[in-house]
């Protein structure tokens, strides 16, 4: 992993956090892209300072904007002169409503960040992966990419759509070295899924958490460091065969029926 440059978006915290940690630790070159500017720099700081021989460049941008999407990835090649692996994970859970009800304006920006901004990334970033021969990219769907969930309409067809784009990004540009991959999260304790809590139980939040966790087969929420080995592996060399895989990581939610 040491020297290897890889593009983390959604990387202010949360999952992009995590994975960014994890990379840093390897010795990897980072540039790390988020809309909210605030905690951009705090990550970029914290990582600054745990893994001081880290190179880490950040980028304030909206992956739903396409111009933003070229921004970043002009950086990363402009700073680095490579791109080695996409970790494709900023997004968003939108408002919990059934299907008829759903604010169609939320369920546009859902699918702008979920889908759009996906998409626009490996727009960018695989003709540089295609002049290189090689490249690793692991898009962010969900548990809600494998099934439904109840409330949650435009992110689980957004997350269908991203299970569906890794496909296709899959066959059609495997032949250049360029392997993606899709994790699919179960729940998993970010300030995405504590907000979630929240709209499902505004007056105990923990109280939601604690029902949740019940549900799971292991009876817990998973942890963002688990993720990010996941992640760690698929976005590297060391991932040499596995391509086009939505691989699930929930504790074997998504089994249960
Ligand atoms: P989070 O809300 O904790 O962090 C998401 C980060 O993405 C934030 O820093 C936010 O500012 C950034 N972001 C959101 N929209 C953006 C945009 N348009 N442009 C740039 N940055 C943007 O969320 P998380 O839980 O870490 O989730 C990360 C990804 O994992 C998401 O795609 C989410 O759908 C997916 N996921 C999470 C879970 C979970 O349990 N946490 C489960 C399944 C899937």
């Amino acid at each position: 992993m040491k020297g290897k440059v890889f593009i983390v978006t959604g990387a202010a915290m949360g999952l992009g956090l995590a994975a960014a940690e994890e990379l840093a630790a390897s010795g990897a070159k980072l540039v790390l892209v988020d809309y909210n500017s605030d905690a951009l720099t705090e990550a970029k700081k914290h990582i600054s300072s745990s893994y001081p021989d880290t190179e880490v460049e950040t980028y304030v941008a909206d992956v739903s904007k396409e111009e933003d999407v070229k921004g970043y990835v002009a950086l990363a090649t402009s700073r680095f002169g490579r791109i080695d692996g996409l970790y494709n994970n900023a997004g968003i859970e939108g408002k919990q409503a059934p299907l008829v009800d759903y604010d169609l304006e939320v369920f546009k920006r859902v699918v702008d960040i979920n889908l759009m901004g996906v998409y626009f990334a490996m727009r960018h970033v695989i003709p540089v992966m295609q002049a290189q021969n090689y490249g690793r990219i692991v898009n962010v769907a969900s548990v809600g990419g494998i099934r439904g969930v109840v409330n949650q309409t435009a992110y689980v067809a957004t997350k269908h759509a991203v299970s569906g784009m890794t496909k296709n990004a899959a066959i059609e540009y495997g032949k250049y070295g360029i392997l993606t991959n899709a994790i699919a999260p179960g729940a998993i304790l970010t300030p995405m899924v504590a907000e979630a809590f929240k709209q499902v139980n505004p007056d105990d939040p923990k109280a939601a958490e604690t029902e949740y966790a019940q549900r799971n087969p292991t009876r817990g929420l998973g942890q963002p460091k688990d993720v990010a080995k996941l992640v760690k592996f698929l976005i590297s060399e060391e991932n040499g065969y596995v391509n086009g895989q939505t691989i699930a990581i929930d504790g074997g939610e998504s089994n249960l029926y």
